[in-house]
């Protein structure tokens, strides 16, 4: 059976994840360009058979795929402003971590200078790259997305989530928000638990099998704030403003900083004086919107 050939694409910026996106590419078969701004990044690409563009215009005109894996928002234009005529007809990948709304920006002046868009949250480190484990969510042109799938999946588990050019990014920080508060929730724990003499590393090994046992619950917290009904016979806002008082007082005694813990016992406060104790945990929800 005749072999079906693998797209060519350009990979622009050759940082820890461009490289480790690059190498990816080159290693499932495809044809790869790599750029980088600053020269001495990626010779080992080039060993393993990528070809280097000498200029970022170079490396748009080589291909029809472009991958870009930038530092932000204002990087992409740096980078692609001059060029963007030999872009036209072409499909551009953004990877670079921007907001929602300059996604939204870069697919309105993609679509303006006739160049397909699509936009990704990459929900991984480099070293997971090509592993098991490893997601990038899209966003934006379906077409660019579809067209590109196998070699998308070539990278990392490829997700397509709408025509919306911002989900992609808007997922990527709600859940970055999430392992956020989780990591600053653990070193808060690890300052307490080193105040009676244990070590980090004994309370990470405890708090990854608590956080994992507790995670179970979010899509019943999810359940609850859709259905926007927040009555509740346990653990209503009260009981948890008794359990946050006594955290943040045994905090407090442990020589522990509260700048992690006490804004989680304000929301709470909030609603209770607001006369919401007696409902359920979920309703801070509405407090944050
Ligand atoms: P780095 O900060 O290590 O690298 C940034 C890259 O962007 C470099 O190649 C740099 O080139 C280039 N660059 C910066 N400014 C400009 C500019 N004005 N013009 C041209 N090139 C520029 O980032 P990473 O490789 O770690 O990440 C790249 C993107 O991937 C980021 O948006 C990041 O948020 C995202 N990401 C990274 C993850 C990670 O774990 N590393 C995880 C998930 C997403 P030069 O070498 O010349 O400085």
């Amino acid at each position: 059976m005749a072999e079906i050939p693998h797209e060519a694409v350009t990979v622009l910026g050759l940082s820890a994840m461009g490289h480790a996106l690059a190498g990816a590419l080159v290693a499932s078969g495809h044809p790869t360009t790599v750029w980088n701004r600053t020269p001495g990044r990626g010779d080992d690409l080039v060993e393993v058979g990528a070809a280097r563009a000498s200029s970022v215009a170079e490396a748009v005109g080589v291909n029809d795929l472009v991958i870009a894996v930038l530092l932000d928002h204002a990087s992409v234009h740096e980078t692609l402003d001059p060029v963007i005529a030999r872009l036209r007809g072409r499909q551009l990948i953004n990877l670079t971590s921007t907001t929602p709304e300059h996604a939204r920006e870069l697919a309105r002046w993609a679509a303006a200078n006739g160049v397909g868009y699509l936009d990704g949250g990459i929900m991984a480190v480099p070293s997971m790259i090509g592993q098991p484990g490893a997601s990038i969510l899209y966003s934006g042109e379906r077409a660019v997305f579809e067209s590109n799938r196998s070699l998308l999946e070539s990278l990392a588990a490829a997700e397509y989530l709408g025509e919306d050019p911002g989900l992609a990014s808007t997922y990527d920080f709600a859940l970055l928000s999430v392992m956020y508060s989780m990591f600053a929730g653990f070193f808060h724990g690890a300052a307490m638990v080193r105040s009676v003499g244990v070590s980090a590393a004994e309370f990470g090994e405890r708090a990854s099998g608590w956080v994992t046992a507790m995670a179970h619950g979010l899509p019943e917290y999810g359940r609850t704030i859709d259905s926007g009904d927040y009555t509740t016979d346990v653990q209503h806002l009260g009981f948890q403003k008794a359990a946050l008082d006594a955290i943040v007082t045994a905090s407090r005694d442990a020589g522990v900083a509260l700048d992690v813990i006490a804004p989680v016992k304000n929301l709470i406060d909030r609603q209770v004086a607001d006369g919401h104790g007696d409902l359920a945990f979920a309703r801070t929800f509405e407090e944050l919107r």
